[in-house]
């Protein structure tokens, strides 16, 4: 699945992606670590993927800080625990939880992990504001259909979209106790970390960059496996396409080459990657736009129908049915405000 100009930088974490397998403890830089944590059972997006690489960064006054602990359980604190201990340090010096997103597999296992450490859990503005709005957000199914019926979407096929209204698994109560803004950097005493707001995959996307040590926490914003979604934190009133576009160019240009993403493994050639994310999307941007063009009236529906989709149109139901409507939603929205 590795493309052009991309190359995987930690072979224990591409050895244990191609395998399907957590991926093991390993020193990246001096005091910075990663550590795979694994999953919850079931299928995850873009296929199954067995881990979030969470990474375990000491500071200079003897603290350590996680970025994106993983999803949450018993046994996955257990997991971050032992890893925390084998670098040579204890749970109490945990000084901070930093969380790249709201999703359960960077976010799930923070309010754990600041029960057994008393360390503060830092998000970006935006992000903590996506929480607040889901957690508001009660479960509507009038509105939903009002969606469907605006999108075109048959009536015999709005049962097996409204049923999922109200299923999502985020944790939407949480509170952070640090809001970070763009270029601010973070307290991590003796390290260069810098906050880069990344929208597009969730409104408060958080990247990091280790400014010394040359390295960037990509979180879910870039990956080496997959294209990531896009607007899958909620609707802030900002398009997530034309957010995610500049995004990539921001993190492209950091000057930086080598990537820690939230899965798949470490790797070289970052601004290559957010160019081929950025054609991606593109390509799906200007299927969209030749659709319109051939029929401005088509609704969103007929539009998706018309589109190229992995699993195949006919297959998508229920879930992915409405996802694929999401996006293809987004992408008209991109069209119509003529920035394609
Ligand atoms: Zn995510």
């Amino acid at each position: 699945m590795s493309s052009s100009g991309v190359v995987a930088s930690s072979a224990l974490q591409e050895a244990a992606w191609n395998a399907g397998a957590v991926a093991p403890l390993e020193l990246v830089r001096d005091g910075i670590w990663t550590v795979g944590i694994p999953m919850p059972p079931g299928p995850t997006p873009g296929g199954r993927i067995p881990c979030t690489l969470t990474s375990v960064v000491t500071d200079d006054a003897g603290g350590v800080h996680v970025v994106d602990p993983g999803s949450d359980s018993d046994e996955n604190l257990g997991v971050l625990t032992a890893a925390i201990a084998a670098t040579g340090h204890r749970l109490d010096q945990v000084r901070s939880i930093i969380v790249t997103h709201l999703h359960h597999d960077h976010l799930g296992l923070a309010e754990r992990l600041r029960s057994a450490t008393g360390a503060p859990i830092v998000l970006h503005r935006a992000e903590q504001a996506a929480l607040d709005r889901l957690a508001a957000d009660r479960p509507d199914v009038a509105a939903e259909r009002t969606r469907l019926t605006a999108w075109g979407v048959p009536v015999e096929r709005h049962p097996e979209i409204l049923t999922l209204v109200g299923r999502s698994a985020t944790p939407v109560s949480l509170q952070a106790d640090v809001l970070v803004d763009d270029a601010q950097l973070l307290d991590v005493p003796g390290r260069r970390m810098r906050a880069v707001h990344t929208p597009g995959h969730t409104p408060g996307h958080l990247s990091l960059v280790d400014v010394d040590a040359r390295l960037v926490f990509t979180g879910d914003h870039v990956s080496p496996v997959l294209h990531p979604g896009l607007g899958l934190g909620g609707d802030d009133g900002n398009n997530p396409v034309l957010q995610y576009q500049r995004s990539l160019r921001r993190l492209g240009g950091l000057g930086v080459d080598e990537a820690m993403p939230g899965h798949g493994y470490r790797f070289t050639g970052l601004a290559q990657r957010c160019v081929e994310h950025a054609r991606h999307h593109q390509q799906r941007t200007d299927e969209v736009l030749d659709a319109l063009a051939a029929s401005p009236e088509a609704s969103i529906f007929e539009i998706a129908s018309r589109l190229t989709w992995s699993a195949g149109w006919e297959k998508l139901a229920g879930f992915s049915l409405r996802s694929a409507l999401q996006q293809t939603a987004m992408h008209a929205d991109t069209v119509r405000t003529g920035s394609a």
